[in-house]
């Protein structure tokens, strides 16, 4: 039997920051805001795993009050999920991940994305999908104010 996990995160875009998606840094003229590296898209997946495995929620393990995450890669945050995961005897099926931005256009950088989500979780580019979609201009994700991120994770026993 398997287990199902999805997290989701949000963060302000701001000028004056790089932009962190999924361990690597997509040009743009804004990043995220927030304590670590802001990396949504690890932040969600992080959150997945933790969920399938019934392990909490990332603010448990990396408190943002802590300053020892202070400007942490948020690759970190992953590992120590997947540490967690594979304690327990899990393996990852697959993750399905999608970005909600009006701008910029993932899809030059979706290959470089998934290979990177890969690499952190130590399994094949196949079992690693990435979305990515707009707002339709709604909202302040829409108004290109911030950015958020959803991630579903399929555990099974090796
Ligand atoms: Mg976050």
């Amino acid at each position: 039997m398997g287990r199902i996990g999805m997290g989701f995160d949000i963060h302000r875009l701001v000028e004056g920051r790089p932009l962190w998606l999924g361990g690597i840094q997509v040009p743009h003229g804004k990043g995220l805001l927030g304590h670590s590296d802001a990396d949504i898209l690890l932040h969600a997946l992080c959150d997945a795993l933790l969920g399938a495995a019934g392990a909490g929620d990332i603010g448990s393990y990396f408190p943002d009050t802590d300053p020892k995450w202070k400007g942490a890669s948020s690759r970190i945050f992953v590992e120590k999920a997947m540490e967690l995961v594979r304690k327990d005897g899990w393996i990852i099926s697959n993750a399905d991940l999608t970005v909600i931005a009006e701008e910029p256009k993932l899809a030059p950088h979706r290959g470089e994305i998934v290979r990177s989500i890969a690499g952190i979780l130590g399994v094949p580019e196949s079992s690693v999908n990435l979305k990515a979609r707009t707002m339709e201009k709604l909202g302040p994700i829409g108004a290109g104010e911030a950015m958020s991120a959803y991630a579903v994770v399929l555990l099974e026993k090796k």
